[in-house]
């Protein structure tokens, strides 16, 4: 058989072009199969669109600010489809990007719907396409809740294609995307409505980065409506509503926006002809190695259900490549001290052990460290339009080693790159302590925490 590959990649996003081009760089023979634009969730729906939109909302933010430094300058209005328009083809020049640099590397590129035939035989369109080893890169995609005319919602890939800024919207979830859009809707001009089914958002999170969220989307003009379990959308007109378990009912509003948590794309693989298993919620179980329970057969990203970002699938598949291909027989990626942040307004930035986690582990032998305060961006600004910074430092022991660092505030998102180098590599307050502060800045905030 001429189609008969070193490895085959199932899924060209993040993290399968990462272990793809990893592989061809060692001097495999590979090829990707891809049934939608090249890049994945990442680049066509996920972080690159919401970034771009995360920017936009910003600069609405920055505008408001411009007259407190003397500029006469207010928004008249926002060109939705322009911005649209723009992100669109920025994503169509990624894709092509993406297509050339697997090209550069004689990766061969397959363009259909993969499914397994068996261990080694992989079918897209009734051919086959046989490799020693295969990785499964085939990610996520958004939940729609099967309840009565849930479909008339959208979704986060739906939001993507809006053609226009929705005047009304109500967004389900608690989740990073639901209060990401919450924050960007709302400073791009939706009246925005976030109904969660508990009391606080994030519950995952620190609950200072969860309740100062809160405070923000609140102070944002974002109405939180807690402890909506929803039951049905209904359509009157162009209006949409939705009813709770307890009939209270919500709207009107012009787009529902589920944001309620990804399944795995594993449920049309034909798994079972190769016999890999999945666990209830069809997520593909994987050990250190990222192996399934099939030697010669591979998952990495979304689909294995461990940490959902980017950086995570690109490392995943990065480090299996270095050990199938490039003789680095111990080399796995490490699932700890993975550092995240939110796109909100402000954005918050986080790794390792929540307060909540670091007590339960290790009961009074932590230490907490906070600082609140306005930056000095707001020095000019009315009270009423300061938005506050809020940091947390936990330490462990007499060593005082940092194990959890959150931030909620301006420049969170670019501030926690370097800090999590530091706590991962060990680093103790005292460290911290003897930094030089770069001043003034909010970052220097946390080698002066007292
Ligand atoms: P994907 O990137 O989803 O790639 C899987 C690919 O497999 C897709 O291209 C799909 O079309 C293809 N595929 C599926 N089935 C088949 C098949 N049978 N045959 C052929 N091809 C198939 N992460 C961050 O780190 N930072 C962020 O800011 C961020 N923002 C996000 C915002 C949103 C709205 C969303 C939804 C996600 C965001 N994420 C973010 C998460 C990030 O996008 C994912 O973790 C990442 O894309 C996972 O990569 P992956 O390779 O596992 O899967
Ligand atoms: P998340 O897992 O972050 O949040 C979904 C939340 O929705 C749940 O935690 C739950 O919160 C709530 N929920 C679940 N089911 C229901 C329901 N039936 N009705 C109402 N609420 C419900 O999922 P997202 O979809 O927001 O994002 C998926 C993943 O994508 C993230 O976990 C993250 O890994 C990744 N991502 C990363 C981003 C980034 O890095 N900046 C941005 C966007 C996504 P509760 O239990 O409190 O009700």
């Amino acid at each position: 058989m001429n189609n008969n590959y070193d490895l085959i990649v199932m899924g060209g996003g993040s993290g399968g072009l990462a272990c793809a081009q990893r592989a061809a760089e060692y001097g495999a023979t590979v090829a990707v199969i891809e049934h939608a634009p090249l890049g994945g969730t990442c680049v066509n729906v996920g972080c690159v669109p919401k970034k771009i939109m995360w920017y936009a909302a910003h600069q609405a933010s920055q505008i408001n600010l411009a007259g407190d430094y003397g500029f006469n300058v207010t928004v008249q209005s926002h060109n939705w489809a322009q911005l649209k328009k723009r992100r669109d083809a920025y994503i169509e020049r990624l894709n092509d990007i993406y297509e050339r640099n697997l090209k550069n590397r004689n990766i061969h590129i397959i363009n259909g719907s993969a499914k397994f035939k068996n261990k080694t035989i992989i079918t897209v369109d009734n051919i086959d396409y046989a490799a020693k080893r295969i990785v499964i890169a085939t990610g996520g995609r958004p939940i729609v809740p099967q309840l009565e005319g849930s479909t008339l919602g959208t979704d986060s890939d739906g939001f993507f294609s809006l053609p226009e800024c929705p005047p009304r919207v109500a967004i389900i979830g608690s989740g990073y995307i639901a209060v990401e859009f919450a924050g960007l809707l709302s400073a791009l001009g939706s009246k925005v409505s976030l109904l969660i089914r508990k009391e606080s958002l994030l519950r995952s999170f620190d609950a200072m980065l969860s309740e100062n969220l809160k405070n923000a989307l609140i102070h944002q003009g974002v109405s939180i409506i807690e402890k909506v379990i929803p039951n049905s959308l209904d359509k009157r007109g162009d209006d949409c509503f939705l009813t709770a378990e307890n009939k209270q009912q919500y709207g009107p509003f012009d787009k529902v926006i589920w944001a309620v948590g990804r399944a795995p794309n594993s449920t049309d693989l034909n798994l079972s002809a190769a016999a890999v298993l999945t666990d209830e919620n069809d997520f593909i179980p994987v050990d250190k190695y990222q192996q399934t329970n099939i030697e010669n057969i591979f998952a990495i990203g979304d689909v294995t259900g461990k940490e959902a970002l980017t950086p995570v699938a690109i490392a995943a598949g990065r480090r299996l490549s270095d050990r199938l291909f490039g003789n680095m027989s111990e080399r796995y990626l490490e699932y700890h001290t993975i550092p995240t942040v939110v796109f909100s307004h402000p954005p918050i930035g986080t790794v390792g052990l929540t307060e909540a986690q670091a007590r339960e582990e290790h009961g009074d032998k932590i230490t907490i460290y906070t600082s609140s305060f306005n930056p000095m961006l707001y020095a000019l600004s009315d009270e009423i339009d300061k938005v506050p910074t809020t940091m947390k430092l936990i330490t462990l022991g007499e060593e005082q080693k940092v194990i959890g660092c959150h931030i909620i505030g301006d420049g969170a998102d670019e501030m926690l790159q370097g800090f999590a180098v530091a706590i991962r590599k060990g680093v103790t307050k005292q460290d911290l302590d003897d930094t030089i502060a770069i001043h003034p800045t909010s970052a220097e905030e946390l080698v002066t925490m007292r």
